[in-house]
């Protein structure tokens, strides 16, 4: 069997600014992070996902490039970055990074030479004689955003921006364009990374609007820029960020070439589910999501960078969900989303993250990471927009967590210093040395799902166990089977699972919350418990 590396493994996504400091000026930087690939490694970690590092203005965290072929030099250089990659490479880490084509920052050279005028850079833009009819429709940031077409002086013309206005929309449209963004991608290739997460890939070629006189050129350009990339490495992948509706997810993957979309449906179910403690939710969005082809993966996240978007549940699901993980309403964003960290949204209560962290790594698909939540990290709500959830790494209890040896104003992104996830509380070094802490919990998980590849790769199904609060599922692969159960209620459950008598007598245990008694009699679980079994 082809053996897929991003089927397998664990994918960790970090912010360089936020992770770790190596030379005291307050900002998280490649060196850092490369001092920390042993702690990665040891941890599980397969391929790391950067978000983005290129020089910027930083006023999107860095989704605003002014250089899509540069390294910020806050982070250190193009060598630190190849250097990094290589020492991942050394430890069996692969490196993905965050590919924004949708937009430049507006101070890009090539935005500047366009508002001038230039004969080729005009063209690079989106630009419009009259602001179109159409332009507060698609709104991205509802509330902090109020147009997606503004009005440029120098230009003397309208740009169209998808996001906030100092992140002009790059033209597609223009084979130019086109061009310039596979030689990024054929550039990055080549200083050794194995694949891009791909921002905003719906952006990128849906038409612009009703009026737009440059019709995108759609999966067309996704598909020509996926063959550039595979000419260049054969086993690099592109991995989607496509919220879209279940029907258009086939093109992402067979026309547009995607490798990889995270699988935002099941997501939004899971909290869903973790809420009104029913595996019904999440069971319907796994179903409605299976049957990508056989060479893709879904990726699976509790948490990332952004808010979670909760904009594909209906109202009242969406209001479940806000009164269970963040009812007050700074802990919302945009109306459709949670600007919180996993730990807190679970009250801390360790019962419910290894649950949640359960389910994560035992969804059919590739597990996500955001860096921090292996410690149980938490948010900064006095931050403004997605920004509670951007905090510095904790690595120790010392003065600023570890993070940096600035101190105060100094530092780049905020260490959350007080209450119960303050550094002093929740940091790596201390769980290091605990054997019961988060962190060595996790390790001990990822461990030992490596060890099961039916998780990532196999054919699943759900079994029915006459209990919405309890979920079971099976996973077969390779001849190899595994049941991972869970209980998403809050108090003790019995799954009453019919299977062969051969098969019962043939289970081992794997991995559980807590013991259990024999596993022949009808399967215990303790509130929000979980155990996984091979079938032998
Ligand atoms: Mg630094």
């Amino acid at each position: 069997m082809l053996q897929r590396w991003y089927k397998h493994g664990l994918i960790y996504e970090v912010s360089v600014r936020a992770f770790l400091d190596s030379n005291g000026d307050g900002i998280g930087d490649l060196p850092g992070l490369t001092a920390k690939l042993d702690y990665l490694a040891t941890l599980g970690v397969t391929c790391l996902w950067l978000l983005p590092f290129q020089p910027s203005p930083w006023r999107d965290d860095g989704y605003d490039i002014t250089d899509l072929y540069g390294v910020h030099p806050d982070f250190g250089n193009l060598g630190d970055f190849v250097q990094l990659v290589e020492q991942a490479g050394d430890r069996g880490i692969r490196v993905i990074i965050d590919l924004v084509l949708n937009h430049t920052s507006n101070e890009h050279p090539w935005f500047l030479a366009a508002r001038e005028g230039h004969p080729k850079f005009r063209d690079y833009y989106v630009w419009s004689g009259r602001r179109p009819p159409d332009a507060e429709k698609g709104i991205v940031f509802p509330g902090v955003q109020k147009t997606t077409w503004s009005y440029d002086r120098a230009a003397r013309q309208y740009y169209f921006h998808r996001f906030y206005d100092f992140q002009p929309d790059l033209n597609v449209a223009n084979p130019d364009v086109r061009e310039e963004m596979s030689k990024i991608v054929e550039f990055w290739v080549q200083l050794g990374i194995a694949g891009f997460r791909m921002d905003a890939v719906p952006f990128l070629i849906e038409p612009v609007s009703g009026e737009d006189p440059h019709p995108g050129p759609r999966f067309e350009f996704l598909h020509e820029l996926r063959g550039r990339l595979s000419w260049r490495r054969g086993d690099a992948i592109l991995l989607g960020e496509a919220n879209v509706e279940r029907d258009a997810i086939e093109d992402y993957y067979t026309v547009g070439g995607m490798h990889m979309l995270f699988n935002f449906p099941a997501n939004q179910h899971l909290w869903l589910s973790l809420a009104t403690e029913d595996g019904r939710p999440l069971v319907r969005a796994l179903e409605e999501t299976a049957g990508i082809p056989a060479a893709d993966q879904w990726a699976n996240f509790l948490r990332n960078h952004d808010e979670i978007d909760l904009g594909r549940l209906s109202d009242e699901e969406r209001a479940t969900t806000f009164a269970a993980f963040g009812p007050r309403k700074r802990m919302q964003l945009f109306g459709r989303g949670l600007r919180r960290r996993l730990a807190p949204m679970l009250g801390g209560d360790r019962r419910r993250i290894e649950l949640a962290f359960s389910l994560l790594l035992t969804l059919p698909g590739t597990p996500v990471i955001y860096y921090g939540d292996e410690i149980g990290m938490g948010e900064d709500l006095s931050l403004p927009e997605r920004n509670p959830v951007r905090t510095a790494m904790q690595w120790s209890s010392d003065r600023g967590g570890g993070f940096s040896a600035a101190t105060g104003n100094a530092l780049a992104v905020p260490v959350i210093s007080s209450g119960e996830f303050g550094y002093r509380s929740v940091n790596a070094a201390d769980q290091e040395r605990d054997p019961d802490s988060m962190l060595r919990w996790l390790r001990g998980a990822i461990r030992v799902r490596t060890e099961c590849p039916e998780f990532g790769t196999g054919a699943w199904k759900v079994l029915p166990t006459r209990d919405p609060g309890v979920l079971a599922m099976r996973f077969d692969a390779g001849g190899g089977a595994v049941l991972a159960l869970h209980n998403l209620a809050a108090d003790r459950r019995r799954a009453a699972l019919r299977m062969p008598a051969n098969e019962r007598a043939g289970l081992r245990e794997l991995f559980a919350d807590g013991s259990y008694d024999d596993v022949r009699r009808p399967f215990e679980l303790a509130g929000h418990g979980y155990r996984w079994f091979r079938i032998e």
